[in-house]
């Protein structure tokens, strides 16, 4: 735990001093095959339903510390560089009340370290699930506030989306700002990518992508998992789903029991195998 509360600042403060490097490794990440998520349903269901200020709540929100910018990075980032065998694992949609605790649970038995990319709105339902996800020592990353095609967006609009998620994630999580961005389906504009690095945010995508929200099965999952890691790789599962309204998270689209499944099934598989986890490291 101490270490993982130390690691935040230490970053911040490596990149705020202009030690940042951009990853000398390619970024074979491209090459991935799927575009990684749900496709764009066009719905206006996620929208953010206030224009006022962060959260939208009635309460003023309290002041929040600071976030240091950081240099925009000509790409996102594919792969982590922390050793031979470290690889990452991510979770994206979330915070669920249903399924996050279940990817909880199994990371703590196997006492591996995570990183997971919310949800803006998933967050202000389900704020404790953050503090949880916190608490056991995993990185909060911002995922936007609705999970929209930022490629469809204004520029005033990105910056919304981007910087609502980073305030609540602020404030929900106990001060400290998300340090990782990732773009719904993977689609970083130039927009996102200033936006977030004004807001003290290194963009992360993924390079396996084992396309666990089409529900292909909980076996199909583990083995496109087993199949593409290697090492450096930053694995994207599902923890979460933007709920339309009246859908619940199980038995339907949102239902993620074969992600939780698949990963019961493939982390003891790659702690087997040498493989080691860790979270994308912004200094390296
Ligand atoms: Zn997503």
């Amino acid at each position: 735990m101490s270490e993982r509360q130390d690691y935040v600042p230490r970053r911040l403060l490596l990149v705020a001093g202009g030690m940042t490097l951009l990853a000398a490794c390619g970024s074979s990440g491209k090459d991935r095959t799927a575009s990684g998520e749900p496709a764009p349903t066009g719905s206006a269901s996620g929208s953010p339903t206030a224009k006022g200020g962060p959260g939208g709540g009635a309460t003023p929100a309290p002041s929040l510390p600071a976030v240091q910018p950081v240099a925009t990075a000509k790409e996102p980032e594919y792969h982590v560089h922390a050793g031979d065998m470290e690889v990452a694992l991510t979770f994206d949609d979330g915070p669920s009340p249903t399924y996050t605790p279940q990817v909880l649970s199994v990371l703590h038995q196997y006492n591996v370290t995570a990183t997971f990319f919310m949800i803006g709105t998933n967050v202000e339902r389900h704020p404790d699930v953050l503090r949880q996800v916190l608490a056991a020592g995993h990185l909060v990353g911002n995922h936007t506030w609705s999970h929209p095609d930022l490629r469809t967006l204004a520029p005033a609009k990105v910056r919304e989306e981007i910087e609502r998620t980073s305030e609540i994630i602020t404030r929900v999580g106990g001060g400290r700002p998300p340090i990782l961005f990732r773009a719904p389906y993977g689609n970083f504009t130039s927009t996102a990518m200033a936006v977030s690095a004004s807001l003290g945010m290194h963009p992360v995508d993924w390079s396996v992508d084992p396309r666990d929200w089409s529900r292909p099965g909980a076996d199909a999952i583990t083995q496109r998992v087993l199949t593409a890691i290697e090492p450096g790789a930053i694995v994207l599962n599902h923890d979460g789903a933007l709920l339309d309204p009246g859908e619940t998270e199980i038995g339907g689209a949102a239902d993620r029991s074969e992600t939780v499944a698949a990963v019961k099934a493939y982390l003891p598989r790659l702690i087997a195998s040498g493989y080691r986890f860790t979270v994308p490291d912004p200094a390296r």
